[in-house]
């Protein structure tokens, strides 16, 4: 599927998909898919109305530097839409503002600060901004290196070709996206599509990987074996039609408390380079105590640690149990 998309995007041919265009609800709509000039992350145009007011903008569906990669379908757009809409709720525009604030007052980066101020101008909504005859070229001549420190440091900006009134032709456009301000290397957002989280839980025992005490679904996280804190390139893809075998091999479930206590354990490793135990059991069914990856993101280095992998470590360790018999 994903790479179908790729195919026609390479050829020029619009894809469509069944989230485009679409009347959420009365408030709601959903516009067309674009791709960000010169960048890999594509957003979705939408219409958002609040009593008396209409915003025209867009939100992120896939954007590299905050980490964000929604699932194209259909259910899962239209959560994240409407969760955009809540956000961008001009009533929850003061909370925004004073949190920049906040956020700006702690650095130096007047110039960054600059080209920010204008694309976010003063009012309670966000207007697509010309670059040639709008207030960011005041800001800044040079504007394009700040707009990408900006999206380094979490912001969400579109830009796109449209025609300009005052410069009587296509200019590049951006559009400041109010939405709470999401660095890279914060928690990523996984994307794993409503329907293969279903088929995850279909397809591994409805029971808790570390205590081994049955849960009913609601009740278990989808853990991806391979920590996020090595994660250097984001998440991998999930295709909706992922196979029972890559399922095994890629998740594990857990309650959200037994992944806290993962999470504590692996960001140790990261940070000091020795592997967890089981609550106190060293033992370990490849390697030792030492992480011996060839690099952070190096997978092969969490194989033999139980919090990589808790029902194969489990089946290793009664199998070295029998042994020793
Ligand atoms: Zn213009
Ligand atoms: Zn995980």
């Amino acid at each position: 599927m994903i790479k179908m998309n790729i195919y026609a995007e390479k050829k020029g041919k619009k894809m469509s998909y069944d989230f485009e265009n679409k009347k959420i609800n009365a408030n709601v709509r959903t516009g067309e898919l674009f791709q960000i000039h010169g960048m890999q992350d594509y957003y979705l145009g939408v219409t958002f109305r609040y009593h008396a007011k209409t915003w025209n903008g867009c939100v992120p569906i896939k954007s590299k530097y905050q980490g964000t990669d929604i699932p194209r379908t259909y259910e899962d757009v239209k959560e994240w839409v409407l969760q955009c809409y809540t956000e961008l709720d001009p009533g929850r525009n003061d909370v925004w503002q004073n949190e920049q604030r906040h956020y700006w007052e702690n650095r130096q980066a007047f110039d960054t600060q600059a080209v920010f101020d204008a694309l976010n101008g003063n009012d309670v909504m966000t207007k697509w901004q010309c670059r040639k005859c709008g207030p960011v070229p005041q800001a800044n001549p040079q504007p394009a290196a700040r707009i990408k420190k900006l999206r380094e440091s979490g912001y969400y900006i579109a830009t796109m070709k449209k025609d300009c009134p005052t410069c009587g032709k296509k200019e590049f456009y951006d559009l400041l996206i109010r939405l709470p301000r999401k660095a890279a290397d914060n928690e990523k957002r996984f994307s794993i599509s409503t329907s293969l989280q279903n088929k995850i839980k279909n397809v591994l025992p409805l029971k808790d990987a570390c205590f081994d005490s049955p849960q009913t679904a609601s009740e278990l996280v989808i853990d991806h074996k391979f920590p996020s804190s090595r994660w250097v390139n984001g998440e991998t893809v999930n295709e909706t039609n992922m196979s029972e075998e890559e399922i095994k091999k890629k998740f594990q479930l857990l309650t959200n408390q037994t992944n806290l206590q993962k999470e504590r354990y692996c960001k140790k490793c990261v940070s000091e380079g020795i592997r967890g135990d089981f609550f106190g059991i060293k033992w370990f069914y490849e390697g030792d105590e030492q992480w011996r990856g060839s690099s952070k993101a190096d997978e092969n280095g969490c194989i033999g640690c139980c919090w990589y992998d808790l029902i194969e470590w489990k089946n290793q360790f009664n199998k070295y149990l029998k042994e020793k018999e």
